[in-house]
């Protein structure tokens, strides 16, 4: 075993520190000022989104898990993973937009699927940050049960038909185009009758904005004889199912390193306040009710660096996403759920600061809750464990 990062990744996200500090950090004030203002309108903070997205990519950052015959620079899984968690431990809302995963908005590597005339309409503007995508699986009635979905689409000469209706797409309402999944043989379903394909915008109509409890508001999205031509599929026909499964499960390293990140950011910010703070004439840090909570959350956070370290090795080892199925749902349910501790209790240890809007930590656990429910439930990876253990 080798637990050494290679030197040319230290180097890498060294050079991503120096881009967060320069171009992040100095617009991370405006963007919350437009959040949290008077209008929180979450599009009205778009332009600056826009503008980290597309400076991160000339910056070479964006999209860098890519290859570089695309614009990427064929960063391993590995390399991004440190990323992810760095742009998440710097505590700022803005970094996440900085890199592609796990971020739905960015060029998913399922877009190496199209046909590769399609790429210059398709992959390559979202590569350059100059177009954003959408991931539109979850359906109002098949959400955790992902083979249940009702999207029809019908091959009419040589042009797909598409009719149903998706809803939670984060990004739905800004992206240029959705990666749609739909069910071409009802028969087969997810042993080979859904496929994905690429829908540019003009072919479905946007319905609602979907506030919820986390800062990420997703839309509803509507196909009505949605027309594309034939060539535009992702993979192969009837392997939707399969490509989407393979897709998460790839991306179970990025969720996990944003949640590690994130913890890190939660421990670091509590441990900094708990050190000045001060009651009964001496720092909070100084009473062990205060201390170890959060030492407790120094031993999760190791646990969740070694889990998405090795899941991110494994994948760059083996490739094959679905035979790392019962690591990376391990991985995505720890993280996920201890993450959300950690944060609680550096909320707890903030005390009133802990829970208001202008604190550090508020954002984080909300943000932290909506992960334990998106991209696989934190029931259904243990559904997935399970199966692993042959119950
Ligand atoms: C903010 C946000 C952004 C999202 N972005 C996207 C996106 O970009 N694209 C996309 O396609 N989807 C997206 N989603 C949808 C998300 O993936 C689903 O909400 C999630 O998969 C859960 O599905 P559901 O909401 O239908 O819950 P349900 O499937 O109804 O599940 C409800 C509860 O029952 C539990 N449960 C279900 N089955 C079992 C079982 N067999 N055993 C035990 N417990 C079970 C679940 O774990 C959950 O706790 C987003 C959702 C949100 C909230």
């Amino acid at each position: 075993m080798d637990f050494s990062i290679p030197a040319e990744i230290t180097a890498l996200r060294e050079a991503f520190a120096d881009f967060i500090d320069r171009e992040v950090r100095p617009r991370e004030e405006e963007y919350a000022r437009i959040f949290w203002g008077a209008n929180t309108d979450a599009s009205n903070a778009q332009p600056v989104v826009d503008e980290v997205r597309k400076r991160s990519a000339e910056a070479g950052f964006y999209a860098a898990y890519l290859p570089e015959a695309v614009g990427g620079q064929d960063l391993s899984v590995l390399g991004t993973t440190l990323l992810v968690e760095d742009a998440a431990a710097s505590g700022l809302r803005l970094a996440m937009a900085a890199i592609a995963p796990p971020n739905p908005a960015g060029p998913s590597t399922l877009l190496l699927k199209l046909p590769t005339h399609l790429w210059p309409e398709y992959l390559l503007p979202v590569a350059a940050a100059h177009k954003t995508m959408c991931f539109a699986l979850s359906e109002p009635e098949a959400g955790s049960d992902a083979q249940a979905i009702s999207t029809r689409a019908v091959l009419d000469n040589d042009e797909w038909v598409i009719n149903g209706a998706k809803h939670y797409i984060t990004n739905g309402a800004d992206a240029d185009f959705a990666i749609v999944f739909a069910v071409t043989d009802a028969e087969k379903r997810a042993a080979g009758g859904i496929t994905a394909f690429v829908v540019p915008r003009d072919q479905y109509r946007v319905g609602q904005t979907q506030y919820n409890l986390s800062d990420s508001h997703p839309a509803e999205l509507f196909f009505d004889n949605a027309r594309i031509p034939a060539d535009h599929v992702v993979g192969e026909v009837g392997m939707g199912f399969l490509e989407a499964m393979s897709f998460l499960n790839a991306g179970r390293a990025y969720i996990g390193a944003q949640a590690l990140g994130l913890a890190e950011f939660c421990l670091n910010s509590a441990t900094e306040h708990t050190r000045s703070r001060t009651a009964f004439g001496k720092p909070l840090a100084k009473f062990q009710g205060v201390s170890f909570p959060l030492a407790r959350s120094k031993v999760d956070i190791e646990a969740m660096r070694w889990l998405v370290y090795h899941l991110a090795w494994r994948v760059d080892e083996e490739g094959d996403a679905l035979a790392i199925m019962g690591d990376a749902s391990i991985t995505k349910y720890a993280t996920t759920e201890w993450a959300y501790e950690v944060a609680d209790r550096a909320l707890q240890a903030y005390g009133g600061m802990g829970l208001m809007r202008e604190g550090p930590i508020e954002r984080v656990l909300r943000h932290l809750r909506m992960l334990r429910v998106v991209e696989g439930a934190s029931e259904v990876q243990l559904l997935v464990i399970a199966r692993t253990l042959g119950l």
